[in-house]
């Protein structure tokens, strides 16, 4: 794995510092609107509960009045019955109403019609004290007085909780006796309270610890619930009262967000938790196309160094804006020697500037840049030349608009030397050709003259023994034949060296159709003579019918004589045995029924010639046709490759093989006119 580079592991810090203070923030403002919405809540109970105790309040000095009422005519214990009964069943909190006198004895009572026999169970004195107490500072206030609480046991293992109150009755500004009401709390809690804000609260009387001393209802999930508890001041006593209210539901989503505000910042922060994602999708796809573009120009730079090829670019007003190393090099200037100059350019010859300069303000206007480039002269530093090849293309930057010129510059100095080397080898060998050609006409000469040379030196030494012998009788007509024979080899001489010259020159041969029959004619006398002087059978035979063929006579006749002067050499004296009479040279031409192989189907002649020699050893057949083999003393070894030649160059072919019993059969083909 690559290091972290300490940028980038940077950017991941406060990446994550990021990330860490937004998700703080977001816990934040849930955690306060949370505690926001709660602590409203809670205001709201302990608003409903002050409101409740106020009601409690009201309605129980509201009873005050109503009972005052009883006495304000002067009632007598019977009378006093009817409305204490009206007010008891109009009240269903008090449990029992006594008229009692100033020391607190019962005058009269009436118990509550909702409730049989409150004080049967246990007797009402066990309730007195509490009831004394209240009348004594009813006394002292001179107005009504609540008496702590109690529990009172009722029937089947119940109980409830009562409480005292007791209102002084004044006749004539005179004490007269008491009025006690014995409450029940659970009654004032269900009687006395407002029945619409209870609604689904609990309520209840507690002691101060929060045990309960009457409940009017409760609600049922203890841990879903809000609590407020109020004094209820009452003259003489006072009470707890608790108010509880079910919290609202706050479970999923609404139990995260309780309310409109938290949810538009749970929102907000979502979508800036999503916006923070984006950003950080698109830095690492910035930071991946970074490490691209950071490899790609790497990739540049290596690319440029490598080069040998100069690069240079300039923008339209001329200036250089960039060279490469290899163009440095070229040039021998430091790119910060080149970087920014104009023209004239450091590297132009003194001498051309000029012309530089047009080319430059032509290239400028009509942007003339031709592909293969053009070819031009620079300067070093040091004050040396050397040819280049430039090459310009438009700069285009990635808006699409020339900003300069592109230019690859190739030292062609090199080449140049090569093209230069090329150039004299190339003389020196068309020298050394001409010298071949003219070593391969002597040779050629010397051994094509060699047949009528020696021809005619016979001839001249059978003329010379003619006139050698007695001078009258002299045959005129035997002379008369050697001169001419001599006259035609000399001709013949001629025309072989004219042949062996376009021959060896490969000027295109003059080709004329000729009698296969001629061309033995021509050469047959010579034929005659090297046979006889060997003592050679010679047997010649022209298969009638034979069509003309289209040959350069000459050649074709030395390459008859060649092959026929090889034969003869390959027949020694002596050699094969006199009596076997095989010491014969065939000559033999024919019409060829069937084209040789790999030739066209046109007609072809075949000449054949075969002697009854020694034959070929392997070796000499490997080596028949290279120039200069021979085995032969005074051999030169060119009859054989001019006759292929000579042959190929006519369409045929040369071959050979082995001759019955002995000896060797050259055949060759030429093609019909
Ligand atoms: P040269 O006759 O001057 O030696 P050639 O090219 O005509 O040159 O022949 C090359 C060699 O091929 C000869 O030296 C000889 O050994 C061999 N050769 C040519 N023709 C015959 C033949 N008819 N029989 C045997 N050997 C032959």
């Amino acid at each position: 794995m690559r290091p972290r580079s300490p940028l980038r592991s940077r950017r991941w810090l406060l990446w994550g510092a990021l990330l860490l203070l937004v998700t703080l923030l977001l816990g934040v403002l849930v955690f306060l609107a949370r505690e926001y919405e709660e602590g409203r809540d809670q205001l709201a109970v302990e608003r409903d509960a002050a409101a409740v105790a106020s009601d409690i309040r009201s309605a129980l000095i509201r009873n005050v009045q109503t009972l005052q009422s009883l006495h304000s005519v002067v009632p007598t214990p019977d009378s006093w019955m009817a409305p204490a009964s009206e007010v008891l069943a109009r009240h269903r909190e008090m449990v029992r109403l006594e008229w009692r006198d100033n020391s607190t004895r019962l005058i009269t009572f009436r118990n509550t019609p909702y409730m049989a026999e409150p004080f049967g169970a246990m007797g009402r004195e066990a309730a007195l004290p509490d009831m004394r107490l209240a009348c004594e500072a009813a006394r002292r206030q001179s107005g009504p007085a609540f008496s702590a609480s109690y529990f009172w046991p009722l029937r089947e293992g119940m109980g409830m909780e009562f409480m005292e109150m007791c209102l002084p009755v004044v006749r004539s500004g005179v004490p007269n006796g008491f009025l006690v009401v014995t409450y029940s709390l659970p009654g004032i809690l269900n009687e006395l309270g407002n029945k619409d804000v209870l609604r689904g609260h609990g309520l209840a009387f507690t002691e101060a610890d929060g045990t309960r001393l009457a409940v009017h209802s409760a609600v049922q999930d203890n841990r879903r619930v809000l609590r407020a508890s109020t004094l209820l001041d009452l003259p003489g006593h006072t009470l707890m009262l608790q108010l509880e209210s079910p919290r609202v539901s706050r479970s999923g989503f609404y139990g995260l967000f309780p309310n409109l505000l938290t949810a538009v910042v749970g929102a907000l922060s979502l979508a800036l938790l999503a916006v923070m994602a984006m950003l950080g999708r698109d830095m690492r796809l910035r930071q991946r196309a970074e490490l691209e573009l950071a490899n790609a120009l790497a990739f540049r730079k290596a690319m440029e160094n490598s080069l040998v090829t100069g690069l240079r670019a300039r923008d339209l007003q001329g200036r250089i804006t960039y060279v490469n190393p290899a163009f440095c090099q070229m040039v021998g200037f430091a790119p910060e020697e080149l970087i920014g100059t104009g023209l004239p350019a450091p590297w132009w010859p003194p001498e051309l500037v000029d012309e530089y300069q047009q080319r430059q303000a032509v290239r400028l206007a009509g942007q003339t840049l031709p592909r293969e480039g053009y070819e031009s002269v620079f300067q070093r530093k040091d004050g040396t030349r050397f040819p280049v090849l430039i090459i310009e293309a438009p700069l285009i930057d990635a808006q699409g608009v020339q900003t300069g010129f592109m230019s690859a510059i190739v030292d062609m100095t090199e080449q140049r030397r090569v093209e230069e080397l090329n150039r004299t080898s190339q003389e020196r060998l068309q020298a050394t050709a001409r010298l071949a050609t003219v070593g391969e006409m002597a040779s050629l000469l010397s051994h094509e003259l060699n047949q009528p040379l020696a021809a005619i030196s016979s001839y001249a030494t059978g003329t010379l023994n003619l006139l050698d012998g007695p001078a009258t009788g002299l045959p005129q007509a035997d002379l008369q034949q050697a001169m001419r024979r001599i006259g035609e080899q000399a001709d013949r001489a001629g025309r072989v060296i004219r042949s062996v010259a376009d021959f060896v020159r490969r000027r295109e041969q003059v080709r004329e159709a000729v009698m296969p029959s001629a061309l033995v004619d021509a050469i047959q006398p010579l034929l005659v003579l090297q046979a006889k002087k060997q003592g050679i059978r010679l047997q010649i035979s022209v298969v009638p019918g034979c069509p003309p063929v289209l040959c350069d006579r000459t050649m074709v006749e030395q390459v008859l004589l060649n092959l026929a002067r090889n034969g003869m050499q390959a027949m020694p004296a002596g050699c094969p045995a006199p009596e076997s009479g095989l010491r014969l040279l065939t000559l033999r031409v024919a019409p060829l029924r069937q084209p040789p192989a790999g030739r066209s189907a046109k007609r072809w002649v075949e000449f054949g010639v075969t002697d009854h020699g020694e034959g070929l050893s392997e070796d000499v057949r490997a080596r028949l046709f290279t120039p200069f083999f021979t085995t032969k003393a005074e051999g030169m070894g060119l009859g054989l490759s001019l006759c292929r030649t000579v042959i190929e160059q006519h369409g045929g072919a040369l071959v050979f093989e082995a001759a019955q019993p002995r000896g060797t059969v050259f055949r060759f083909t030429l093609p019909a006119a």
